[in-house]
């Protein structure tokens, strides 16, 4: 065995033995949960094996997951004192749980009839590690959290030039459906209705709408590490029968020829209610949240999704315009690259370190998840993941999670 594993085995071990329990629940404590893709040959190997583990037998299960295991448990992941990290995540989600402040959307009946009380969190790194609570296996729909997905397979498809000679990068400072257009007769930027309905409008055009949404599905789920997305089939009639306003910004752009050549508007306004219609769990948006913290890497199965570049250009206006009217205060307070939905989701990419989700269906007069905003200003009191904590000199006490490197 080499030495580190060996020195490993020691500092793990009982009377020359590793008890399986032991083994399974450091892993849970740093993060490594049971359903990672990375870790399927080793969890198989710790639960088939013996419940006693020797030196010799610990050899051949870190070989099912090289380096892993090593670094989990020599607490070389992305934030090491992970078990504390989670501590401190699930105070202030149970300090915001109490909240009962804000009012549910009324403009698309389906989502007036979700259980108000829901509160959900979940965390995934860039190294993978996993924490969630609340009720994190709840489905929801994603709404407005599908503008930043949109976006990158846009500009995956087309590059950014041509997605931003169709679509601007000001915020708007109007609300989100606001029937306007920057001064060139462009919308203002992707993370608002009419720019998601111009980047849908980019993405596979001209390509049959069943074969588009199939590829919109499979990119989810890639950014998701596997994990299941799903599709409310009631929200998207909904959505679609309540959509006046989307249809008249789709009709305002196209009088404007806004839209690029032979784009059929009523399918781009379909796949734009379609989109708002998939459906997630804090658990799976964590992952796709992490997936843009990690350079477009997905940490769970190190599948490339997006790149870097084109990453960069997304969190970019997830910080200036991902939180509505609302996007300068959080900007400059929280800091966080974010998208909030009306169904009252919010995910954050903290770049390098990983992506949170919080999902609580009450909004505020801006549409934005009441319990959420106030989590993420507690997050930022007390961590240093403002984009421009990393000041140097910006003396206070909060903490940095992060490995230092
Ligand atoms: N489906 C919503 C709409 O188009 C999405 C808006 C949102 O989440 N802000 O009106």
């Amino acid at each position: 065995m080499s030495d580190s594993r060996s020195a490993l085995f020691k500092s793990f071990s009982k009377e020359g033995i590793v008890r399986r329990e032991a083994l399974l629940e450091a892993l849970k404590e740093r993060g490594i949960l049971e359903d990672d893709p990375r870790m399927k040959a080793l969890f198989k190997a710790i639960n088939g094996g013996s419940p006693e583990i020797s030196e010799a037998q610990f050899q051949i299960l870190s070989d099912q997951a090289p380096g892993l295991l090593e670094q989990a448990l020599t607490d070389g992941l992305a934030i090491p004192d992970f078990s504390t990290f989670a501590k401190e995540l699930t105070d202030i989600f149970d300090e915001v749980n109490t909240i009962r402040m804000g009012k549910l959307p009324t403009y698309i009946p389906q989502l007036e009839r979700v259980d108000p009380e829901k509160f959900a969190m979940s965390v995934c790194t860039v190294d993978g590690q996993r924490f969630s609570t609340g009720d994190c296996d709840d489905y929801f729909c994603v709404q407005s959290c599908s503008k930043p997905m949109t976006y990158c397979l846009a500009l995956e498809e087309q590059g950014e030039d041509v997605v931003h000679s169709y679509v601007g990068r000001e915020p708007s400072g109007k609300t989100f459906n606001e029937l306007t257009l920057n001064t060139k007769g462009l919308p203002h930027n992707p993370m608002i209705n009419a720019g998601a309905i111009m980047c849908g409008a980019l993405i596979k055009k001209g390509g049959d709408a069943s074969d588009r949404f199939d590829y919109v599905m499979e990119k989810w789920k890639t950014a998701a590490g596997g994990q299941k997305i799903g599709f409310n089939n009631a929200v998207y009639l909904s959505e679609r029968q309540t959509a006046d306003r989307n249809f008249a910004l789709g009709y305002f752009m196209r009088e404007k020829k806004a839209f690029p050549p032979d784009v059929e508007l009523l399918d781009v306004l379909e796949f734009y209610f379609q989109c708002c219609s998939i459906e997630t769990t804090t658990k799976s948006m964590a992952i796709i949240a992490s997936t843009l913290a990690n350079g477009g890497i997905c940490p769970l199965t190190g599948v490339q999704v997006f790149s870097p570049g084109h990453v960069k250009n997304c969190l970019s206006l997830m910080l200036s315009c991902g939180m509505y009217d609302f996007s300068g205060e959080f900007a400059f307070t929280v800091g966080i690259p974010a998208k909030s939905g009306v169904s009252g989701a919010i995910m954050l990419a903290i770049p390098n370190v990983g992506g949170i989700a919080v999902w609580s269906p009450l909004l505020d007069e801006l549409g934005n998840s009441v319990r959420g905003v106030e989590f993420c200003k507690r997050l930022v009191s007390r961590f240093k993941f403002h984009t421009f904590d990393s000041m140097l000199g910006l003396g206070d006490d909060r903490i940095d999670p992060r490995r230092k490197r």
